[in-house]
């Protein structure tokens, strides 16, 4: 049984992000330049949202984050976003999400340049991607394409199924892996909160995917012997063991499944690192 590390994938992809800013300056060109929209006072946002600025930093990419308050109008944040979306300045443009309850977030997305949505999230961009034609894919199911090549995992004619059909992970996923495309080629099964006998689905996967948002959602009976299995989940679980109160926990049950499976993303350490990763690349995509 193999562990994807996710983090030392992760951190080859940065190191070479970061030597194609410096050719990039070295050539007399500017540095790739990435707008942040944050809204409201949102803890877990605020942490993602400072590690994708420390990142982008140390590898030579330029970051300005535009704050606004949870009440803030509609017509203003889709302002700011028409501003950039025509600014020589910038070259990405991302909104973090979730959005509070009153701003509506499909209308807010759309707003978005296409060819600086470098999250890969407007209608265009998921349309593009669901039609063969992919420009920006979102940088979550980006990444875990990456982790399965870099692991020398073959994708094509392997039965993917995913559990989790957000318009962030689980749909792109498996717009991405179905796709007729090098590493793609996959028959994929989608899962949600509605599919019946959800385990004769994960127990025929090759690679099981699992976005669902619930910890340790995943135990051994529900997957093949000597498949793959990729965890996206980041749950925060009570844990006064631990100092802080908390530990993080993903979908899946990693001591339960661990000797079943082939090859297993960590929790943290897998998939996150890598959506930090593929979002440097398609900032710097959407600079050249
Ligand atoms: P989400 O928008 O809440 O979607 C959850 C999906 O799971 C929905 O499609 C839901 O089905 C499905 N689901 C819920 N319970 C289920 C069940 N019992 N059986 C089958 N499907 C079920 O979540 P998300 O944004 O995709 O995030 C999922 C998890 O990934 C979260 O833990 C999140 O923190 C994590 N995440 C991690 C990263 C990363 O970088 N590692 C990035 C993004 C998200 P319905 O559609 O029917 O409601």
């Amino acid at each position: 049984m193999k562990i994807i590390d996710g983090k030392n994938i992760s951190n080859k992809i940065i190191e070479n992000i970061q030597k194609k800013v410096e050719l990039k300056l070295k050539s007399g060109f500017r540095a790739p330049k990435l707008a942040i929209i944050l809204i409201g006072e949102n803890y877990a946002s605020e942490t993602y949202v400072s590690a994708k600025i420390r990142t982008c930093e140390k590898v030579g990419i330029s970051t300005q984050l535009f704050r606004f308050d949870s009440n803030v109008k509609s017509s203003e944040v889709t302002g700011k976003i028409e501003e950039l979306n025509y600014h020589p300045d910038y070259d990405g443009i991302l909104v973090q999400l979730p959005l509070p309850s009153h701003l509506h977030q499909r209308e807010i997305l759309d707003i978005i340049n296409p060819l600086k949505d470098v999250d890969g999230l407007t209608s265009l961009n998921t349309g593009f991607l669901a039609l063969n034609r992919p420009k920006f894919i979102p940088a979550t199911p980006l990444g875990i394409q990456k982790l399965l090549i870099e692991s020398k995992v073959g994708i094509e004619g392997k039965h993917i199924v995913i559990c989790g059909r957000s318009n962030i992970v689980g749909r792109p996923l498996s717009n991405l892996f179905s796709n007729d495309q090098v590493h793609s080629n996959a028959t994929v099964t989608l899962c949600h909160s509605k599919t019946n006998n959800l385990i004769n689905h994960t127990k025929n996967a090759d690679i099981l995917i699992v976005a669902v948002g619930n910890p340790e959602f995943i135990n051994e009976s529900m997957v093949k012997e000597g498949s793959i299995v990729i965890d996206v989940g980041i749950n925060r679980v009570k844990d006064f063991s631990n100092k802080k109160g908390y530990r993080i926990a993903g979908d899946v049950n990693f001591d339960s499944v661990i000797n079943k499976v082939s090859m297993i993303t960590p929790v943290p350490g897998g998939v996150g690192p890598m959506t930090i990763a593929m979002l440097l690349e398609n900032v710097l995509k959407s600079s050249s």
